[in-house]
């Protein structure tokens, strides 16, 4: 295929293999322009896979005036949810309205109004006010002396990296060539002193590669400025990098029944979500001058979350021995003189070079399609000779039509289930694999009970075969963080299965002994910073 790609002359080359990257390589493909995209690591290695995992509007931004950035993410909410129903649900979020905070009753009624409003919810979603007591029954962990009221509004839930990888795979699908690991080192210029191409590194055989293309677009999230430098078009605005770091607990820890979004001890407002065995928390937002490849959550990180979820939950303290994982990722935001982290806008920014470079940055997970858009009209409007078909995502369905049709799709684990005789734990990890890889997941799952072995042991390799062949998993990591998230939500079982699951990936790459050692230190390495031991 790389023999393929270095001869080929492409209408776009994408640089980013994040959700606007992968957007865009879906919206250019669709529409006929002939589309390449180079990632440096694996699909979602960047921020794309550290975010709340929420598909949401952003009420808070209505505090700053982003009336049109709530409006657009809003509204995108529903669409990511009809086209991408196996990964995109709908998540019932509470805002306990507590003395001091963020919102008071009057002003959180009118926010949400607003929100709900601006997002063309439908009447049955709409938000619904609770008096104090009616908040407890909701949620009777809330620490009740602080507690004014509450509201139930409705938001969605999805996976930033398996999102991100399901765009991967329907661009390739509609005719676009990709590639990971793929580092993009340079440009390569005309006698005009235009792009007419990059330069780029395959990070396993460290051969070098130039491919050609009429129009070169970075995508390339908290790195966006770097290429810029090498582009020597780094003018003018630039990004503004700040931290935000998430905690995992496991769930009994803070059995919440809904999802929470309460106010924290300096004015800020965080997030508390359960998911399958764990709760997860977050997020801070610092600012960020450290290494980008690097991007860790500290003790002090850990300390900040802790701290505000003791002070609003009436449970036994929580500590750092109770966080079973975490993870932390870049806002690659749009610098604002005098603004501090939460208050820099989440709108997104197009630059445009002088040798032609558009880059992107800034936005939302949940506005990803959109920006897609935005940036594959202005190719169309920027080259004649480019298709000029219209934007097809709008409807553009991936793996069923549906959410009706993603919960009909769900019986079929249940059937299941009773023939193989499995237990309400072994039922839920069907369950799970039908929300990651959606109508793929009964392959994985047909594969897994069809052999002898150990359940858990057989569906993990079943899943590993399917990522390997399907989904350009290169490494372990690849695997146990943006394939399956189970570093985040199970990392029990990676721990468990670790040497089974980097044996399957020697198996089929045929490693030697030295390369089976390095994914066994890259894997405990990444271990050790997620559970922050
Ligand atoms: P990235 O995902 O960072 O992708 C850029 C890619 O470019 C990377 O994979 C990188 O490896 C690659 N790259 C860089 N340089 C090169 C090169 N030279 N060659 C090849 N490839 C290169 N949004 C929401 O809608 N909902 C949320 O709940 C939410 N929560 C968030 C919470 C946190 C803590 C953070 C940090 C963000 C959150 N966001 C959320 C925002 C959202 O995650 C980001 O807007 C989005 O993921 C950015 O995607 P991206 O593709 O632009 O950047």
């Amino acid at each position: 295929m790389l023999e393929e790609a270095v001869s080929e002359q492409f209408d776009l080359i994408v640089i980013g293999g994040g959700v606007t990257g992968a957007g865009i390589a879906l919206d250019a493909s669709l529409r006929g322009i002939k589309t390449l995209l180079l990632e440096k690591e694996d699909f979602a290695s960047g921020t794309s896979s550290k975010s709340t995992k929420l598909i949401h509007g952003g009420l808070r931004y209505l505090k700053q005036f982003e009336i049109g950035l709530v409006r657009e993410s809003g509204l995108e909410r529903s669409v990511a949810h009809k086209n991408i129903p196996h990964l995109v649900h709908p998540e019932n979020m509470l805002l306990p309205i507590v003395k001091g905070g963020t919102f008071g009753k009057l002003s959180a009624s009118l926010a949400i109004s607003v929100y709900d409003f601006l997002a063309a919810v439908p009447r049955e979603d709409k938000k619904k006010s609770l008096n104090k007591n009616q908040t407890i029954a909701s949620e009777p962990l809330l620490k009740k002396e602080r507690l004014k009221a509450g509201i139930i509004y409705s938001e969605y839930r999805t996976d930033d990296a398996r999102l991100t990888i399901e765009l991967i795979k329907a661009a390739y699908r509609s005719g676009a060539q990709i590639f990971n690991y793929m580092l993009v080192e340079d440009f390569v210029y005309d006698s005009q002193n235009k792009i007419i191409g990059v330069k780029a590194k395959d990070i396993s055989s460290e051969q070098n590669f130039s491919f050609n293309a009429t129009q070169v677009v970075s995508a390339a999230g908290p790195w966006v400025d770097e290429l810029r430098e090498i582009n020597l078009s780094k003018k003018g605005k630039r990004l503004h990098l700040t931290k935000g770091v998430h905690i995992v607990v496991p769930f009994d820890k803070l059995p919440i029944k809904s999802s929470i979004y309460f106010d924290s001890n300096d004015g800020r407002m965080l997030f508390a979500i359960p998911r399958n065995k764990t709760t997860y928390i977050g997020t801070s937002d610092t600012n960020y001058t450290g290494n980008k490849n690097e991007v860790k959550c500290t003790q002090e990180d850990v300390s900040y979350i802790l701290s505000n979820v003791n002070n609003m939950f009436s449970i036994p303290p929580l500590t750092l021995a109770d966080v079973s994982s975490s993870w932390a990722g870049l806002r690659p935001l749009i610098h604002e003189d005098g603004k501090s982290p939460s208050e820099l806008s989440r709108s997104d920014e197009i630059f445009i070079s002088e040798s032609n470079l558009i880059s992107i940055a800034g936005g939302k997970l949940t506005g990803y399609r959109k920006m897609a858009k935005r940036i594959v009209d202005l190719l169309q409007k920027r080259n004649a000779n480019f298709s000029q078909i219209e934007c097809k995502t709008k409807n553009y369905k991936i793996h069923l039509n549906s959410f009706a049709d993603y919960q009909d799709y769900l019986q079929f684990k249940n059937a299941l289930a009773s023939k193989f005789e499995l237990n309400i734990e072994q039922t839920k990890e069907l369950e799970y694999l039908c929300s990651c890889y959606g109508k793929s997941a009964e392959q994985i799952i047909n594969q897994a009970l069809n052999t002898k072995n150990d359940f858990a042991r057989s569906l993990i390799k079943a899943e590993i075969n399917h990522v390997l062949k399907y989904e350009s998993a290169i490494h372990p990591l690849d695997y146990i963080i943006r394939r399956s998230g189970k570093l985040f939500f199970d990392i029990d079982a990676v721990q468990k299965h670790l040497s089974f699951i980097i044996q399957e990936f020697g198996n089929y790459y045929s490693w030697n002994t030295g390369q089976v050692q390095n994914a066994t230190l890259e894997c405990e390495s990444a271990i050790v910073d997620a559970t922050i031991s």
